[in-house]
C-alpha cells in the first residue's frame, strides 16, 4: 500500500456519531470518541476533564469495577468465598476514579490570582509540599516532596499559598513519570504567574523500585526544572537550591 493512503485511511476509520448513537455505547467509548473527534492527546498524565460530562464518571467507576473484578477472576481469587476480596474490585475503581487518579477527570482547582501590588520582587520558596502519584509504568505509587522557587517581577500574578498546594496535587493525581510531572507543574505555574524565574525540586520515593524489581530501599529519584532568571543566574539558582532542607544537594 502507498504511504500517501495513510492520511485518507485515518479520515475513512472517524465515523460521525450522533448523540443518540453515543448515549448506547459505555461512557469510556463515549468519552473517547469526543477526544479522537477534537484530535486530543489523552495519555496517563493528561487531563481529560473537558471532555467527561456530569455523571459520567459515576459510569466509568461502574466500568471500572467491572474489568477489575475480571482482573481478580484471571487471578483466580475467589471473591465470592473470600470475604477480603469481595468488594475489592468496587473499592480500588473508586480508589482509582475519586482520589488517586482524580486528576484526570475533574478540571484544575480554581485559582485567584491577585496582582503584585507589593511590587514583590525576592525569592519565594514554597514546600516542601508532598506528593502523592503512581507511576505510569506500573501503577505503583510515587511518594515525595516538591519544592517551587519563585521570582515574581512587578507583572507577576501571584496566588494564595495553598495553591500550589492544590495545583501539584491536581497534576500530581493521575499516572504520572517524574520528569513529565514537573515539566507539567511548571508549565501551569509559568501560564498563571508569569514570574521572572521559576524553579521546582522533586524529591520522590516509587514504589515500584522496592515492592518489585531490585527491591531497593533507599532510592529516591530527584528531579528539577529551573526557567527564566534561575537558568541564567547561577546564584540564584545556588541560593535555592540551598534553601531546600534537602539530605542530599544537587
Ligand atoms: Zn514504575
Amino acid at each position: 500500500m502507498a504511504s500517501n493512503s495513510t492520511p485518507l485511511d485515518n479520515s475513512a476509520t472517524r465515523i460521525f456519531r450522533s448523540e443518540e448513537e453515543l448515549a448506547q455505547l459505555p461512557a469510556s467509548e463515549r468519552i473517547r470518541y469526543r477526544l479522537m473527534s477534537a484530535e486530543r492527546r489523552y495519555h496517563a498524565n493528561d487531563n481529560i476533564s473537558a471532555f467527561v460530562r456530569a455523571g459520567e464518571v459515576e459510569e466509568l467507576k461502574a466500568e471500572v469495577q467491572a474489568k477489575m473484578q475480571e482482573v481478580l477472576q484471571a487471578l483466580v481469587i475467589d471473591t465470592d468465598s473470600d470475604h477480603n476480596t469481595n468488594e475489592t474490585a468496587k473499592r480500588v475503581a473508586k480508589m482509582y476514579l475519586e482520589e488517586v487518579f482524580r486528576g484526570r477527570y475533574v478540571p484544575m482547582p480554581a485559582v485567584t490570582e491577585f496582582p503584585n501590588a507589593e511590587r514583590l520582587n525576592e525569592l519565594m520558596i514554597v514546600g516542601p509540599i508532598t506528593v502523592r502519584s503512581a507511576c505510569s509504568h506500573h501503577m505503583c505509587p510515587i511518594f515525595g516532596r516538591v519544592w517551587i522557587g519563585i521570582l515574581p517581577n512587578e507583572h507577576s500574578n501571584l496566588i494564595g499559598l495553598s495553591k500550589y498546594a492544590r495545583i501539584t496535587d491536581w497534576i500530581m493525581s493521575r499516572p504520572q513519570i517524574q520528569e513529565e510531572a514537573v515539566t507539567m507543574l511548571a508549565n501551569e505555574l509559568q501560564e498563571r504567574v508569569r514570574p521572572d524565574g521559576l524553579a521546582i525540586v522533586m524529591e520522590a520515593d516509587h514504589f515500584c523500585m522496592h515492592w518489585r524489581g531490585v527491591k531497593d530501599t533507599e532510592s529516591a529519584m530527584v528531579n528539577s526544572v529551573m526557567r527564566g532568571a534561575f537558568l541564567k543566574d547561577a546564584n540564584l539558582r545556588r541560593e535555592f537550591l540551598s534553601l531546600l532542607p534537602r539530605k542530599q544537594q544537587a
